[in-house]
């Protein structure tokens, strides 16, 4: 194809035609249009953006430039989370094996880690046995089987957007709205969802700073979905604070069980089933959030998500015996060290963007792509804004490799927290809710 005049066209900030956007995802994918002109492309779209016919025509096209999950005809909805990344975000953990105890098929396709945001396949890697590459038939066989899935995306999923995503990484073009929001559901749309529901964050850590960039992200977001025939939501919540009180792969999965297990952080639960809720509300199998949210919660309570997770866990290989045994160990780190407070109060702020960068250089994150990660250090016992601390009372409690290294990230976590005498203003964790 000749691409140049297409690149002009969206120069001068004309709309492009939906053929002609298929045209170029076929040939991008098929290696016929060399990345000098394709970058150009994106940057005439960073800074002429595109329209919802445009957007949608992107998405699509990126969604068919490989292979599209197939699941036979069944009662039950095929559903799935996003989330934009934070600190100790592990919702969908706890969340996959709590959906297909609802009644839903849960084709949970994730990723890795970069830098401070930590990846749910990152975390599983931390299970001793357990799988995340599957081949797409298996995907489709366990989802049909157990229920639900958490796996990587297949190298034949949705190709047209790794090869995209790499060029906008180094053409300073990943902060575009339809950009974004076509590459994060085109992978979404590829697991042939009925529903969908969108943790978009803000804060320190988060991929969108402020509430006004994330709400406009995920009207966005939500808009495209639903434009593309999925069912899709969002819920906009605070990522100023890591959730739950533990952070780093391992430690992480270990919260996920307390909370199946009907214990762990309030806020983890929420999230959790919050996330459920709406996903019962989209597919109708739920008159009001109310109602759903109590359902969610009894399914928590009796058990069967927690026998739920143990059965994916072996579905995708894991040695069950050597995943109970760690469980029972309080640390697989060399050292723990604890970061204690020096006056009594409430805490006012817990920082998720320092609590990150130090898991991150405690060699729990990845600086590039290609960075092997440590799944064993991270910070658990984590005190949350509203709490209070006595003087030597604990802030948190380190996982790291050796001495040294934990006394650097001793003296870093101490201005991740604030103490004052005042009981701060509580903040809510879920701020709105973006439906159609
Ligand atoms: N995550 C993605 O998958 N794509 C983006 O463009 C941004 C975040």
């Amino acid at each position: 194809m000749n691409f140049l005049p297409l690149i002009e066209a969206k120069r001068e900030g004309k709309i492009l035609a939906t053929e002609q956007i298929q045209e170029f995802i076929r040939e991008f994918t098929a290696g016929k249009i060399p990345d000098y002109q394709m970058s150009a492309m994106l940057m005439a779209i960073y800074f002429r953006g595109l329209n919802t016919a445009e957007t949608t025509a992107l998405t699509l096209a990126m969604r068919d430039s490989g292979h599209v999950l197939k699941f036979p005809k069944d009662r039950r909805p095929v559903v799935d989370k996003h989330s934009t990344g934070g600190i100790g975000d592990k919702v969908s953990l706890p969340l996959a094996p709590l959906l297909a105890c609802l009644g839903f098929r849960v084709p949970m396709i994730s990723g890795r880690g970069l830098g401070i945001t930590g990846g749910t396949l990152d975390k599983l890697d931390s299970i001793p046995g357990f799988k995340t590459l599957l081949p797409a038939p298996q995907i489709i066989r366990q989802v049909q089987r157990v229920g639900c899935v958490i796996c990587g995306q297949t190298k034949h999923m949705v190709p047209a957007d790794k090869k995209k995503y790499a060029l906008r990484d180094a053409s300073g073009t990943v902060p575009s709205i339809p950009l974004i929001t076509s590459s994060i559901l085109s992978k979404k749309l590829a697991e042939s969802l009925d529903a969908l529901i969108l943790d978009v964050k803000f804060g320190t850590a988060a991929f969108m700073q402020t509430k006004a960039d994330a709400r406009k992200l995920a009207k966005a977001m939500v808009a495209l979905g639903n434009e593309c025939g999925t069912n899709t939501r969002a819920i906009l919540t605070d990522m100023n604070t890591p959730l739950g009180r533990a952070a780093g792969n391992w430690l992480e999965v270990k919260e996920s069980i307390e909370c199946l297990e009907g214990g762990g952080p309030v806020d983890l639960l929420e999230l959790v089933l919050d996330s459920a809720a709406h996903l019962l509300v989209q597919t109708e199998k739920a008159k009001s959030l109310v109602a759903a949210r109590k359902h969610a919660a009894d399914c928590l309570k009796s058990g069967a998500p927690r026998a739920k997770w143990d059965e994916m866990i072996v579905a995708q290989g894991a040695d069950l015996k050597a995943f109970n045994r760690k469980l029972t160990l309080d640390s697989t780190a060399k050292v723990t060290a604890e970061v204690v407070a020096e006056r009594s109060g409430f805490v006012t702020k817990c920082d998720a963007r320092i609590i990150g960068e130090v898991i991150r250089d405690l060699g729990g994150g990845r600086f590039t792509k290609e960075s092997a990660i440590n799944y064993d250090v991270g910070v658990d016992r984590i005190a949350k804004p509203g709490e209070p601390v006595e003087k030597s009372g604990v802030l948190c409690r380190i996982h790291a490799m050796d001495y040294e290294q934990a006394k650097l990230a001793e003296a870093r976590l101490k201005t991740a927290f604030e103490i004052s005498p005042k009981h701060p203003a509580k903040t809510p964790l879920v701020i709105g809710i973006i439906s159609r």
